[in-house]
């Protein structure tokens, strides 16, 4: 994904991505016959034990160009799409965090109460979390080595990238959520 980083919107790369029908290997398994119809050796349904009467058979030694790319640049086939995934370090440093507490009355009026807008993350710790303070939460979520998919940090409506990405602080756990356009949440962070 190309981030412009004046306008933070995004733009799919197109050709960069693995084809989806051999992932990238240019080829795929050929589908052999079963040699007894699917049928197990008493002639009953689904009685052969490798393939339980889909009457197809792989082998890793047989295999034919894929039909989806036939084969031409296997691994650059597919267009970017925002459902393909992202590591944190690749937008962590584009973005503002922020914790905020799901009980601050003033968060449950902009309308980002849980369940509201789809959530990077959510994890349940009986807790836990409360035990560190807000910079310190904010950097264990940022600096993970993780991913998500870019649909939870992109707007699909206008392709913006969101301005901050929130803690929201609960009872028994806390959740990653993406913010547009807000300007109060974008100050303080
Ligand atoms: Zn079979
Ligand atoms: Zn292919």
């Amino acid at each position: 994904m190309k981030i412009d980083t004046d306008t933070l919107t995004a733009t799919p790369e197109p050709a960069s991505r693995p084809c989806r029908g051999c992932y990238g290997s240019g080829r795929t398994l050929t589908a052999l016959p079963c040699p007894t119809g699917g049928r197990g050796p008493k002639g009953g349904k689904d009685g052969c034990r490798t393939c339980h009467g889909t009457g197809r058979h792989w082998d890793p030694a047989v295999t034919e160009v894929c039909a989806r790319c036939g084969g031409e640049s296997p691994d650059r086939h597919e267009d970017e799409t925002l459902y393909d995934h992202v590591r944190f370090s690749e937008f962590r440093h584009l973005v503002a965090w922020r914790v905020v507490d799901a009980t601050d009355s003033r968060f449950t009026e902009l309308g980002l109460c849980i369940g509201d807008r789809g959530a990077i993350m959510t994890v349940g710790d009986y807790g836990d979390h409360r035990r560190l303070t807000d910079d310190e939460l904010v950097a264990a979520v940022r600096d993970r080595d993780d991913d998500t998919q870019w649909v939870f940090l992109v707007r699909k409506a206008d392709m913006r990238l969101c301005d901050a990405v929130v803690v929201v602080r609960r009872r028994n756990g806390y959740s990653v959520r993406p913010v547009w356009d807000d300007e109060a949440v974008v100050a303080a962070a």
